[in-house]
């Protein structure tokens, strides 16, 4: 319009259509504005031009919406609120003054309220409201920055909030009566949170991605009373707090940290704690044994009028343990009951459920560790075209993929898939993002392990749909979602250090310490942590002290009575686990990296047993990182030549033994370990470059959330002139292998 010209613009399921006509100065005016005026949540993945014959036209229109049932295009995640918005919420003046639902066309819901595309009002749950002719003004206005606006909303036509408790009227439970809700209501509801918040109440909040249990972050009874009914014993929670300064009374910050924290995508950033006698209490209740804690800024403004009205608080997923995070008012009204005590409901549906996002920064890299809100479902490109396939991830950490062109559209976190609930959110997400992104399936993958629920639900629902199957090993699967998102040449290899706690073997044992050599197409286990026995299997996972014995044994080591990872058992005890160990009795041989991590720190003495996975490893990662720019390591891990190169931990584990009983700072022995590891993975590397002529290395697995691990390792490898590949958007954890499941397929099956 601004210049002049004739035509139209449509959306259409296949993307954005626009026909101009005019001089051709004007035309080429149009293209280059078009391209450098984004509006801050567009992007141009590719554009397509070409000359047309004129036509009759004397405007330039908006065309209604077309809808296709092949072509697919990405949805947008939910994005926090703009600046704009900001100042209307807090201006007197304005009709959304105080508004928990103000958005725009630059901010909003997204992903959560859609239902399907093209992305328009009646395709989304803001379709029960019906705007206000002041809403619809704006809505229908182009030069408003409202145009266009689904999710438009205000006071009189809009979705509101209202507090109950749980003594009240079972009427009070269920939607408002739309028009009903004020200022003054949503005044008087914010009040109530407050109140009940300041009394140590647990309120069940819903949000933008399901409801949340909040607590004051400051009563230490109100978390501990949070932690006792959500089972969640020594787990971090995250808090939220208003603005970035005010997170800096307790946690240091990077100008990296701040930028992604203070991001469109709002994800919950891990923070390293400042130890201040005033915050000293509130950083250990709400992350026991860590260096770190999980800050996240409000993200809508129902989330920003709560945070002002009584700050910081504990934010967590409203769910039972393993279960999916509530949905609906109504759920949450019986799900969450034995959880919390009041309720702040408001009666815009969440379509799809999506947890909060969670980070972590390498220097100035951003390390994903929960890829969901803000983030998904923008799709992960390809450096190449292929078959449409479902992966559906590993158990736990969960998320599938799907793949479509060279579009991959990670979802968001599912969860634990271990139990039915979450494989019935498994079953309805992918439901729903087959339908969203038009995709006729071809092949559906899952994890090599025979146990796992999602392989078991993965290959019933290829035979429902009649397409092929493919198991995919799980650290050739680590190693290509490094390779697919960083887009690295699809036929040359690379050596891909894959270390995490617990992934299946082609020979059936549990590896974790794999270092491979990988392209898209295959690997080769060029090198591996010697085996050792895991008494009990899984068992090893919540007692620490159990693998630091089995490993001791393996290399006939003294079970020394210094050592408290020996002493913190009984003599039957201690009878008992080593027949198990030397007759092989229910014992998994492992090569996990992961478990060393567990058993070396039960060594150190610094926990022999856990309440999570990884407990133990993230408490030596902290005291590692005290000292570690003070300590050098003489540990060394050796190397057997064989078919795969086998790493020894012998002379690893004798000096870190050694060390403990002679009284060494557990902190230093903790740090000595780190580098060793990064040593390790340097001097295979090498030989892996000498014997390949290889040079790049990716970084991928669960132990690579250890970001001192990643740094010093990056760091070593640098040095010696390797190009490094590590996470910047899926995690390296298993949230993000039904990405490289997905590249694996699409190769078998094309
Ligand atoms: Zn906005
Ligand atoms: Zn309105
Ligand atoms: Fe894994």
């Amino acid at each position: 319009m601004k210049l002049g010209l004739q035509g139209f613009v449509r959306n259409d399921s296949g993307g954005v259509t626009v026909e101009v006509q005019g001089t051709s100065q004007r035309t080429k005016e149009f293209l280059q504005a078009f391209q450098e005026q984004l509006p801050p949540l567009a992007s141009i993945d590719s554009l397509v031009t070409s000359e047309l014959e004129c036509l009759d036209e004397s405007e330039f229109s908006i065309l209604r919406s077309s809808v296709s049932h092949s072509e697919s295009t990405p949805v947008a995640p939910d994005v926090a609120m703009c600046e704009e918005c900001r100042r209307e919420l807090n201006d007197t003046n304005d009709r959304r003054y105080r508004y928990p639902f103000v958005n725009c066309t630059d901010c909003g819901p997204r992903f959560t309220i859609i239902e399907d595309i093209p992305y328009d009002r009646p395709m989304t749950t803001m379709k029960s409201f019906t705007m206000c002719e002041s809403c619809q003004r704006e809505y229908d206005d182009p030069s408003d920055r409202r145009f266009h606006a689904q999710p438009n909303a205000c006071p009189d036509c809009g979705p509101g909030i209202w507090f109950v408790t749980k003594q009240s009227d079972a009427k009070k439970f269920g939607s408002m009566e739309v028009g009903k809700h004020t200022r003054d209501s949503a005044d008087a509801a914010i009040k109530e949170f407050a109140t009940a918040i300041r009394n140590s109440d647990v309120v069940a909040v819903k949000g933008i991605g399901g409801f949340h249990l909040a607590c004051d972050a400051k009563s230490l009874s109100a978390i501990a009373k949070l932690r006792e009914r959500k089972g969640k014993v020594e787990k971090p929670l995250a808090v939220m707090i208003k603005s970035a300064e005010a997170a800096e009374a307790f946690a240091y910050m990077s100008a990296a940290q701040r930028r992604v924290l203070e991001s469109k995508e709002r994800p919950i950033v891990l923070l390293r704690k400042r130890n201040s006698s005033e915050h000293q209490a509130m950083l250990q209740c709400v992350a026991p044994g860590n260096d770190c804690i999980g800050v996240m800024l409000p993200y809508s403004p129902l989330h920003t009028l709560l945070v002002d009205a009584c700050m910081p608080l504990v934010m967590t997923s409203g769910n039972l343990s393993d279960e999916p995070i509530v949905r609906t008012n109504a759920e949450a009204r019986e799900r969450l009951k034995e959880l919390a005590d009041s309720f702040l409901f408001h009666d815009r549906e969440i379509n799809v459920v999506c947890d909060d996002s969670v980070v972590r920064c390498v220097g100035n890299r951003i390390l994903p560790i929960r890829r969901s809100r803000g983030y998904s479902p923008m799709p992960v490109a390809l450096a190449t075209t292929g078959p449409s396939v479902l992966a559906v991830g590993g158990e736990i950490k969960s998320a599938f993929c799907v793949t479509k062109g060279n579009y991959a559209y990670m979802s968001q976190h599912i969860g634990d898939v271990g139990n039915l609930e979450t494989v019935d959110a498994l079953t309805r997400n992918v439901e729903h993002f087959l339908k969203l992104f038009r995709i006729d399936v071809e092949a559906v993958v899952a994890d090599l392990h025979p146990e796992y629920l999602s392989s078991r639900w993965a290959q019933q629902f290829a035979a429902k749909r009649g397409v092929p199957f493919v198991r995919v090993q799980h650290h050739f699967a680590h190693a290509l979602s490094l390779i697919g998102e960083q887009r690295w040449s699809d036929d040359r290899n690379a050596i891909m250090c894959c270390f995490d706690g617990t992934g299946y073997g082609t020979d059936q044992a549990i590896w974790g310490g794999e270092i491979l050599i990988a392209n898209s197409q295959e690997y080769e286990r060029f090198a591996h942590l010697d085996y050792f026995p895991l008494p009990g299997g899984d068992a090893c996972i919540t007692h620490p002290s159990r693998t630091a014995l089995a490993l001791l044994r393996r290399y006939q080591i003294p079970w020394d009575d210094r050592l408290s990872s020996i002493s913190t058992l009984t003599e039957i005890e201690k009878r008992v686990l080593r027949k198990q160990i030397d007759s092989g009795f229910h014992c998994a041989s492992s090569s996990s990296m992961g478990r060393l991590f567990d058993a070396v720190a039960s060594l150190i003495g610094i926990r022999h047993s856990v309440s999570y996975e990884a407990q133990a490893a993230m408490e030596m990662e902290a005291m590692a990182s005290e000292v570690i720019e003070d300590v050098q390591s003489s540990y060394e891990f050796t190397m057997k030549p064989a078919k795969a190169i086998q790493i020894g931990c012998q002379s690893l584990l004798e000096s870190i033994v050694r060390d403990v009983s002679a009284g060494v700072e557990k902190r230093v022995v903790a740090a000595r370990f780190h580098r060793a590891v990064a040593n390790m993975i340097c001097s295979v590397c090498s030989h892996a470059r000498d014997s390949r002529k290889l040079n790049t290395v990716g970084l991928t697995g669960g132990v690579f959330q250890n970001a001192l691990l990643a740094r010093l390792a990056e760091c070593r490898l640098r040095a010696e002139g390797f190009d490094v590949l590590s996470h910047t958007i899926v995690p390296p954890n298993d949230g993000g292998l039904a990405l490289g499941q997905a590249i694996a397929a699409r190769t078998t099956i094309r």
